[in-house]
């Protein structure tokens, strides 16, 4: 297949991106491992920040902003992102995102963590939902051009121009290439290497980002990895901060407060580990917020609560903990999104774009994938035709890979060494970081690796393979994770989510 833009990733970045390239003129295909509906910007409680009225200014955006990424963002990206966030909102509006409102009809804002002002718009606690499946809707009245289930395996790369990828069709087994002037990669974060420490769904596993760095992309940032406050005890599903925005308290097991509640993620966070540390349980406190409001206005997260924590939080507090939530780091990309290889571009949680440094603000990163997936998209859509010397010799190569795999016996089991990295990245490289633990977890992805001829598939079949889709998100999961623990070691400065305990 070939088209002119490539998109790799159905979230909202990949659609925002989509959209623009084919507003542009551009053909587009969109390709996602699962269904675009089902991407993780569908989870997205709290909101998305834009300044629209009030008291509230553009500045005072850009200031929060830059305050919470501890001096590692750019300040003409996050202008750009700032500025543009009242048109992103005056957009989804028009394309039909069913905003929350207030009794005079203007969109309704909730206060964030780090936000001075109310600057999150939401949909009640369905924001991500509503935004994702509307602009799938849009995508589809443009007659975009989706593939699902289709799984990156790699980008097709000549002499440092980025020309196509190649693909698993997951649902026969496979290869497809896709040739393309550009390809816009919106693959999504990395948190799920913390697997059940983590509020995100399985398909983080930071595919695109380890695709881009086989192909020599920089990564930047990987490092920084946010930890929310407050995710459910038993499961580590999120409880947004809509809910210690609207006056939900943390407490400990002595019903104390200690910490103010509305400060940025990774100084709550650091908050709750340090009292954990002393043997302390943690809670979320919302029983004063009653029902009505709650019913109106938290209405997934009370639901979240009754079926993974068995727990109604109008009757009693909700037990939590932190747990890895959203990746700052990723692909390096300038102001026009590209990134370091021509004609590849990266956009969404997958790039790092210099707007969140060491500490992403709440209801920033829904803001990031709508602008910036325009712009991406924009860009993309404007590099003229290429051409592609040996598309032969990229399938023979990703052919032979699989077929090494398909004939090996595993001797070791692979989800227990992906479980063993996640036990060991929490503990070791989470909220606090000391240089003989990373050591450690270095050691450990060290062994793995060494012995990848011991790992395998124990399924061998070509259709709906889910053993196998695992298992390259295993390996895809080793070669972040590697990049996250050495930059965590060799950075010895304790800014935003990275935290050193021993320097
Ligand atoms: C529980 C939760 C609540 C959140 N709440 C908020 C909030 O209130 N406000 C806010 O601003 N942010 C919030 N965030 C963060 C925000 O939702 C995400 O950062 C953002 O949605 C990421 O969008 P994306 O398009 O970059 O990636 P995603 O939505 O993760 O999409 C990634 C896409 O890439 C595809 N993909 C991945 N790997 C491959 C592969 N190998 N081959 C093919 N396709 C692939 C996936 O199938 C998917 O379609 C929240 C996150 C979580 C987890």
């Amino acid at each position: 297949m070939r088209t002119d833009v490539l998109v790799v990733g159905a979230g909202g970045a990949g659609l925002s991106a989509a959209i623009a390239a084919k507003e542009s003129g551009a053909n587009v295909i969109v390709v996602t491992k699962e269904y675009p509906t089902r991407s993780q910007t569908c989870m997205a409680q709290g909101g998305i920040n834009a300044v629209l009225y009030g008291e509230d200014t553009i500045k005072n955006h850009i200031a929060d902003t830059l305050k919470s990424a501890k001096g590692l963002a750019d300040e003409a990206a996050v202008e750009t992102m700032c500025k543009n966030a009242p048109d992103a909102i005056a957009w989804l509006d028009s394309i039909g995102v069913v905003f929350s409102r207030t009794k005079d009809k203007r969109i309704a804002q909730r206060r964030l963590g780090g936000a001075s002002h109310p600057r999150a718009c939401y949909a009640q606690d369905y924001t991500g939902l509503k935004i994702l499946h509307t602009l799938f809707d849009y995508a589809n009245k443009l007659d975009i051009t989706f593939a699902n289930e289709r799984y990156l395996l790699e980008l097709i790369v000549e002499e440092g121009v980025c020309k196509g990828a190649l693909f698993l069709n997951i649902r026969n087994g496979e290869i497809e290439t896709i040739t393309a002037n550009s390809v816009v990669l919106a693959t999504g974060g990395y948190s799920k290497l913390y697997q059940n420490h983590s509020t995100n769904s399985k398909a983080a596993s930071g595919d695109g980002i380890a695709a881009a760095y086989r192909a020599g992309a920089k990564l930047r940032n990987m490092e920084f990895v946010q930890f929310h406050p407050t995710a459910l005890k038993s499961s580590a599903i999120l409880i947004s901060e809509s809910a210690r925005g609207a006056g939900g308290k943390l407490l400990n097991s002595k019903k104390e407060r200690f910490v103010d509640e509305l400060k940025p993620r990774d100084e709550v966070s650091l908050a709750i580990y340090e009292e954990m540390a002393k043997g302390e349980e943690i809670f979320l406190d919302i029983t004063h917020l009653g029902e009505a409001f709650i019913n109106e206005e938290l209405p997934q997260e009370r639901k979240l609560a009754l079926l993974y924590e068995g727990v109604d939080p109008l009757e009693e507090p909700l037990p939590i903990k932190p747990a890895a939530h959203y990746t700052m780091g990723g692909i390096a990309v300038e102001a026009t999104m590209q990134s370091s290889i021509e004609r590849l571009y990266a956009v969404g949680e997958c790039s790092e774009s210099r707007v969140h440094g060491a500490n992403r603000l709440g209801g920033n990163s829904l803001l990031e994938i709508v602008v910036f997936g325009k712009i991406a998209g924009k860009n993309a859509a404007q590099t003229p035709t290429n051409s592609l010397h040996d598309l032969q010799a990229h399938i023979d190569s990703a052919q032979a890979k699989i077929q090494t795999l398909f004939a090996k016996e595993p001797k070791r089991n692979f989800y227990e060494a992906k479980q063993k990295l996640a036990d060991l990245f929490y503990e070791k490289c989470g909220i606090v970081r000391k240089k003989d633990d990373l050591q450690e977890v270095l050691d450990y992805i060290d062994e793995v690796q060494g012995s990848l001829e011991l790992y395998g598939i124990a399924d061998k079949t070509k259709r709906y393979n889910t053993n196998f889709v695992d298992y390259l998100e295993f390996e895809n999961m080793l070669q972040i994770a590697k990049t996250v623990a050495s930059a965590a070691l060799a950075n010895e400065k304790s800014v935003g989510a990275h935290r050193r305990g021993d320097v």
